[in-house]
């Protein structure tokens, strides 16, 4: 075996080198060019190579790139805080900016936990998540994630947080006809809440659409008033985890403002840079940071690189071209041009189960049996076989586990806001081959 020295996901497999990127393509260094149906990980939001990022972030590393928090803030990191409460549901949040969406939903937690422990109640500091979840790989992150095959390895280092059912209407996790169910999922929280004693969770944190852990499956109307109003009434803090739905990618600015919920605390990564640089950050409400502002003063979080100026002129570059093209706007039309073609082109593949998601967040999970939405047993791993299937035919597209416990094979596409529609129809084109295929 050749030495090498860069340790990559699988450390025995070649990725290509990829030159450049433009628009919604990348290009590797032997010319080969890949249409980018994923934004790499959701991320790159507007596309590859947009000149207005390169100046501003030309603009900035010219002017200072690095200040530690401690000592200094910066214009753009203030004029980014601002930027993010203005656009945020209810308008009253501080930003705590840190690299990763991990970090942001750990930040999160640790807030959370803050909260409480300033306001007198150390006891409240379990986080409530659901079966079906992904809120990062660092080992807070991961003790209120769902997600079984990134868990597995580090479940000794984790805190045992209890999983509720998942809104997952596709399979219901509670066996029920999700047309006269109740809101059973959402019913759930309340029913762990009461077995583990409100006294001791600070917080639950949802994904408005599961993303990684299912494959952009979207909750019925009602089941988001129905959280608010149980973790009202419990005093339990929620957490919005917009690292994927964030900044414009399902149609709206913050995933959550499809139901009109004001969450205490919100995660953004992924979109928040469009991928030119990391950043991320944890927005907290006022009534979230009071105790702290009036107790303590100090946020025990914070990473050398949290705030960086550079990060924050890119972040605020990105905001700026995504108003100025309309791209809030296009996500949500581009999304049903590209969900009613993926509909109809499942109707030529036995094995799409399910088309679904909102804006430029779709899913795709796919069955053994349609009728009876058997799933393919876990030794074909459809879900590696298709996305490696697309990569050869120049097409990126996202891998997910579709399953309540991550048994089943889904998919995610979701290209740049900046996709025409000629490009989506070569996306499906592609993607039909790449199914027809691995079938
Ligand atoms: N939360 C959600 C919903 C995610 O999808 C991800 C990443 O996929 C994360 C958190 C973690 O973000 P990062 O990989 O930037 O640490």
């Amino acid at each position: 075996m050749k030495r090498e020295h860069l340790i990559k996901p699988l450390l025995n497999h070649h990725y290509p080198k990829i030159s450049f990127g433009k628009g919604v393509f990348l290009y590797d260094d032997q010319g080969k060019a890949y249409l980018d149906a994923s934004s790499g990980a959701v991320t790159a939001g507007i596309g590859h190579g947009v000149q207005e990022i390169i100046d501003a972030m030309q603009e900035q590393a010219s002017k200072v790139s690095f200040v530690y928090r401690s000592q200094f803030t910066s214009e753009p990191a203030e004029e980014l805080a601002k930027r993010l409460s203005d656009l945020a549901p209810g308008n009253d949040y501080w930003s705590f900016f840190v690299n990763s969406g991990s970090e942001a939903t750990e930040t999160a937690m640790k807030i959370a936990i803050q909260h409480w422990q300033e306001k007198g109640r150390p006891s409240k500091y379990k986080v409530l998540s659901r079966r079906m979840s992904y809120h990062g790989i660092t080992l807070g992150a991961l003790s209120m994630s769902g997600h079984f095959t990134r868990r597995r390895r580090f479940v000794p280092l984790l805190e045992d947080f209890p999983l509720v059912a998942p809104p997952y209407c596709y399979r219901c996790p509670m066996k029920l006809d999700p047309t006269a169910c109740g809101q059973s999922c959402a019913n759930d929280l309340e029913t762990v809440i009461k077995r583990i004693g409100s006294e001791h969770i600070a917080a639950f944190i949802a994904e408005p659409i599961i993303g990684a852990a299912g494959g952009a499956v979207v909750p019925p109307d009602g089941y988001y008033e129905r959280i608010m109003e149980i973790c009202k009434r419990h005093e339990i803090l929620f957490i919005a985890d917009e690292v994927m739905t964030g900044i414009a990618r399902t149609g709206t600015m913050f995933g959550m403002e499809h139901w009109g919920v004001q969450p205490d605390i919100i995660a953004l990564g992924k979109g928040l840079s469009a991928g030119y640089t990391p950043m991320a950050a944890t927005l907290a409400k006022d009534h979230v940071l009071e105790p702290i502002l009036n107790g303590s003063k100090l946020v025990m979080s914070g990473h050398t690189y949290s705030a960086n100026p550079l990060s924050a002129a890119v972040a605020l570059a990105v905001l700026d071209y995504i108003e100025d093209q309309q791209l809030v706007k296009a996500a949500e039309d581009k999304g049903h041009y590209l969900r009613a073609a993926l509909t109809k082109m499942s109707e030529g593949h036995e094995i799409i189960g399910d088309v679904r998601g909102k804006g430029l967040l779709a899913g795709l999970e796919f069955v053994a049996d349609r009728q009876t939405k058997e799933p393919f047993p876990a030794s074909k791993s459809l879900t590696t076989k298709l996305v490696e299937r697309a990569f050869s035919k120049g097409l990126l597209i996202y891998p997910a586990a579709g399953g309540v416990d991550g048994e089943g094979d889904a998919i995610i596409i979701a290209p740049p806001f900046t996709i025409s529609t000629e490009e989506i129809d070569l996306l499906v084109e592609r993607l039909s081959e790449a199914i027809t295929e691995v079938s």
